[in-house]
């Protein structure tokens, strides 16, 4: 088995993967065909996907909001962890890669417990906030990187008391660490880092899990 991580000692990596990891067969077949694309380091790895539903199952989720699909492994990871009247309200642009996506939904029989709406992420979640809907127990950002801090705000919002806001790549490869890295992807996660850490409305952690998520629980 196959994990991502370039942060870590691959060998590290490769035991997590080999000691702990169990993957739904749904979830291979989803990663090994988005292997086969160019954009397959999008996903998250398998273990990410495990502390995921994990996370989900401690804190008894049924509502999820996922700013981020691609090709779905996230989703799918936590449709298979959320309960039968669980459900998620996904977030993406783009028609293509969420074709995909839809595809495994059905193939898992979890396509009634989702809520895909194809429009830009920012949008979306003012509707939310406008409509005053149900909060949420569980928010993941892992979109455009350059609106982390509006997504997360957005979040904050939605997210009920006690609930969790993850925020994906914060790591970015290390380029958080580069100093001569400077360009506006890598500034926003810098700063979302820090803005969080020093949060008082969160606790928080930074795990160095896949590329790195943050994980906030809002107080
Ligand atoms: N969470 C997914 C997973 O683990 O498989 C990976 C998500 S990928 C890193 C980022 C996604 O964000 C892409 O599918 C892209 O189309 C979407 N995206 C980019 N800009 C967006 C925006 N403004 N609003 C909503 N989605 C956006
Ligand atoms: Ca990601």
């Amino acid at each position: 088995m196959t994990a991502k991580s370039s942060i870590l000692d691959p060998a590290i990596t490769e035991y997590i993967a080999d000691s702990t990891v169990r993957e739904h067969p749904t979830l291979r077949e989803l990663r090994e065909e988005t292997a086969r694309l160019s954009q397959w380091r999008m996903a998250i790895g398998p273990e990410q996907g495990q502390l995921m539903a994990l996370l989900a199952h401690t804190i008894g989720a049924r509502r999820y909001l996922e700013i981020g699909v691609f090709t779905g492994y996230s989703s799918l990871a936590m449709a298979l962890a959320l309960p039968s009247d669980g459900y998620i309200l996904a977030c993406d642009v783009n028609e293509e890669t969420t074709a995909v996506a839809r595809r495994y939904w059905e193939y898992a029989g979890v396509a009634g417990k989702i809520d895909l709406r194809i429009a830009p992420a920012a949008q979306t979640l003012e509707g939310l906030r406008r409509e005053n809907v149900e909060p949420f127990d569980m928010a993941f950002i892992d979109a455009d990187k350059v609106n982390v801090d509006t997504y997360y705000e957005y979040a904050l919002d939605l997210v009920r008391s006690g609930g969790l806001i993850l925020v994906d790549n914060v790591l970015w490869d290390g380029a958080v660490l580069d100093e001569s890295v400077d360009d506006a992807d890598t500034r926003a996660l810098r700063a979302i880092s820090f803005k969080a850490g020093r949060d008082n409305r969160v606790e928080v952690a930074l795990v160095p899990v896949c590329d790195g998520l943050l994980i906030a629980r809002k107080k």
